[in-house]
């Protein structure tokens, strides 16, 4: 029994939303609690993006207190309120690639499952619109709960990683999607401000690959604190991402966080020999260029391709993934 005010008040934010896989508390619903010893008046927001009503979202706490708090009478004020009200997200980064398969989508999918492994709170707005593959990556079939407000992301099977992709919107997930520029960025606007992320410390967004339009549209619409540019040593000796990284150094004023070199170098069985199959490393002359660390060089993995088409990336590991991670979050301290 918790009869003291924190205790209700973490018993409350502990509670998972019924038939979502994210807290009351992680979703910013429980505002304040007033205890004055027999009586508590508590204080919660309801975004309409959940499949329940208000009145049934009351009668679901009633119980709940009863088991957290049952000698106390317990008096609740729900307010309605917008998703963007709630949300509280510390750091907004864009992970982008000059050109596509440089496999931009599955350094995402890896750098959020490797922090919600150290305990962050991470989600991800898969914004690569025209070619979203993230929700492959983590196996999500179900379309998000929707309401009047917004939605509610789907949350990954093992690290409730809330993700948020045009492609759970869609009819069949091989519709195509042929939106021009100006939809984009509505798109991407609407998706920032009508969805419930509650409290996030990072928000991983999967750009469009490439310097068009549409990631320029996309990372306008968003309050970006960083962007990783991640490149493979194969890309036209460095010519698209150096056009990259000028177009977030010119057009985007937000700062490189770091670059991630994929499909690196290739670690031959047995000998563990580093074969460099895809060219020499460019990434120093890179790094040079952006002004910006290098946070890890990837090796070519079968078992990472293997289990980001079957969507259990939840299940993959190494050491590379938690190398970049690390040093991910050691670029972030740095750049706060
Ligand atoms: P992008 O998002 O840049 O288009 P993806 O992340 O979809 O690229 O990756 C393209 C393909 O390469 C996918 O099939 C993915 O599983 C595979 N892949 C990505 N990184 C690696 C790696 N380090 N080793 C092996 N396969 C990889």
């Amino acid at each position: 029994m918790q009869e003291t005010q924190g205790g209700i008040l973490e018993g409350l934010r502990s509670i998972p939303f019924p038939g979502s896989g994210i807290s009351l508390g992680d979703l910013n619903l429980v505002q304040s609690i007033e205890d004055s010893g027999k009586e508590a008046a508590i204080s919660l927001s309801f975004p309409s993006v959940f499949p329940i009503t208000q009145e049934e979202f009351k009668v679901f706490l009633e119980h709940a207190l009863k088991k957290i708090a049952p000698d106390k009478e317990v008096k609740l004020d729900i307010r309605a309120a917008k998703p963007k009200e709630l949300n509280r997200i510390s750091h907004v980064v864009a992970v982008m690639s000059g050109k596509g398969g440089v496999g931009k989508s599955s350094v995402t999918s890896t750098l959020a499952v490797g922090l919600s492994r150290s305990g962050l709170r991470v989600g991800i707005l898969d914004a690569d619109i025209t070619g979203p593959s993230i929700p492959k990556i983590f196996g999500l079939k179900n379309r998000p709960m929707a309401g009047e407000d917004g939605f509610l992301p789907l949350t990954s099977a093992k690290e409730h990683i809330p993700i948020m992709s045009a492609n759970l919107l869609l009819e069949r997930e091989d519709d195509p999607i042929i939106w021009r520029g100006p939809l984009v960025g509505k798109a991407i606007t609407q998706f920032w401000e009508d969805t419930l992320w509650g409290n996030l410390d990072i928000l991983l967004v999967d750009l469009p690959p490439g310097t068009s339009d549409a990631p320029l549209t996309v990372t306008q619409s968003l309050p970006l604190s960083s962007v990783v540019m991640v490149f493979s040593p194969q890309e036209l000796a460095s010519m698209v991402v150096r056009k990259a990284i000028r177009m977030v150094k010119e057009k985007m004023g937000v700062p490189i966080l770091g670059l991630i070199e994929n499909f690196s170098y290739y670690l031959e069985p047995g000998s563990g020999k580093r074969l460099e199959i895809f060219g020499k490393s460019n990434a120093s002359n890179l790094t040079e260029f952006a002004s910006a660390p290098l946070l890890a060089r990837i090796p070519i993995d079968t078992e990472l391709s293997v289990v980001c088409d079957q969507g259990e990336i939840e299940k993959y590991n190494s050491d590379a993934m938690q190398e970049m991670c690390r040093a991910f979050l050691e670029a972030l301290k740095k750049n706060d």
